[in-house]
């Protein structure tokens, strides 16, 4: 018999990470000596504040080295209850809080604990690539609500009205939003939570996770800063991975209903027990100290936003519309894929990576077919090159056809 019979049907059906396997594929082919700059990085380009690696070296030094409580240090749960207070206006007891191996694991154990076979989520495209293989390996049905460029990336009340049935479980709100960066209006949110009101079986989940990487004009809100109602049947997930520049150390957290968090964190028991005590320690130093680096961070990523986006508006055959948030922006390339006869942007982007050196993620990958995603987590001058290498490609490309 082959080894591949003893898979379960959830092992063979799912798909690696793409963003993860891409990711790796480029820094494997860079550190082969090809000349490629890489436009697929999803983390922060920063090194992860020293203050914040001071508290690991300490928490190491003191011996915090054993298992910590399976939802995480009282400390650090205790410091996510004010961050929540103090940054979002939001309330919640220590036992409503679950520390995770980052904000990926918080997100898995809430599909485990909520969906039975065959439950709908819902989920708007472009949406990162984990959320449908997290929903299916929980036996749920990713249900996934595509909005066009022109539509802002966003998903509307019509679209949500119409997409709930009897069968949904849940609904995904990540904004700001990997991949396209676009953030939800507090008035886009309210016409979701108007929807949202009036179907009390479905579960809100608010992906914070680029909460702090936004500059939409006002402050960060959620659906439920928008309508506290909903509270009661939200789960919140966040971590430091990317305000921090913390994404190697693994902790995320949840924050909504005690009985689902506590569903969660038996879950956990069974699987990883808990987050690395040491990154706990750290995180408590993220969230307990000087918030300066992250305005910092921030200010930086919409300085490199605006000259990426300014290069790319200039090019004829891409269209691009504004991020307000992240490290991302999803261009179109269709009027070039078009040219070249192709609709596939996964060719798109072999092709961008083999002639030009660039590499970036393509958006089937999100759900948004023909679109590319370009991070913008590198260097300005880095950055520079990249687009100049773009622009160049696309006017050779141009030129061939003629
Ligand atoms: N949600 C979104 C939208 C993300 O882009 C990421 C980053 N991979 C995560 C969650 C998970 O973050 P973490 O590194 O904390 O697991
Ligand atoms: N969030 C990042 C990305 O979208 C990190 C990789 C991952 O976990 O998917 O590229």
């Amino acid at each position: 018999m082959s080894a591949e019979n003893f898979l379960s049907r959830r092992a063979a059906a799912v798909q690696s990470s793409s963003t993860l396997a891409i990711g790796a594929e480029i820094k494997r082919l860079v550190a082969d000596g090809q000349d490629i700059i890489n436009l697929c990085a999803g983390e922060p380009d920063f090194d992860t504040p020293v203050a914040i690696r001071q508290a690991a070296t300490r928490a190491m030094a003191e011996g915090q080295t054993r298992y910590t409580p399976v939802a995480g240090l009282p400390m650090l749960r205790q410091a996510i209850v004010a961050k929540l207070q103090r940054e979002n206006e939001l309330h919640y007891e220590e036992q409503q809080v679950l520390v995770s191996c980052g904000c990926k694991h918080s997100l898995y154990n809430l599909f485990q604990a909520v969906l039975n076979p065959g439950d709908e989520v819902i989920i708007p495209a472009p949406y990162w690539t984990s959320y449908p293989e997290m929903v299916m390996l929980a036996g749920g049905q990713p249900m996934i609500v595509s909005s066009t460029m022109a539509e802002g990336f966003k998903l509307t009340a019509a679209q949500l009205q119409q997409a709930v049935s009897p069968r949904t479980r849940a609904v995904l709100i990540n904004s700001p939003n990997n991949p396209s960066g676009a953030c939800y209006s507090a008035a886009e949110l309210r016409a979701l939570a108007e929807v949202l009101m009036l179907h009390e079986q479905v579960l809100v989940i608010s992906d914070d996770i680029y909460e702090h990487l936004q500059w939409s004009g006002g402050p960060f809100r959620n659906i439920v800063n928008i309508e506290p109602q909903l509270q009661a049947r939200t789960v919140v997930c966040n971590g430091v991975s990317k305000a921090y520049a913390m994404t190697g150390w693994r902790i995320g957290y949840a924050a909504g209903p005690a009985p689902i968090i506590a569903a969660m964190t038996r879950i956990q028991s069974h699987s990883t027990s808990n987050a690395s005590a040491i990154s706990q320690a750290a995180a408590i130093a993220a969230l307990e100290g000087s918030q300066d680096t992250v305005e910092e961070f921030c200010r930086t990523f919409r300085q490199r936003h605006d000259y990426v986006y300014g290069r790319l508006e200039q090019m004829p055959d891409v269209q691009c519309r504004p991020a307000t948030g992240t490290f991302y922006l999803l261009p179109d390339f269709q009027p070039a894929m078009a040219r070249n006869g192709t609709s596939d942007d996964v060719a798109f982007a072999q092709w961008l990576l083999e002639r030009a050196g660039l590499a970036v993620v393509p958006g089937s990958v999100f759900g948004a077919q023909g679109q590319q995603r370009i991070s913008f987590a590198s260097d300005t001058p880095t950055l520079e090159r990249a687009m100049d290498r773009l622009q160049d490609a696309l006017a050779v490309r141009k030129g061939r056809q003629g």
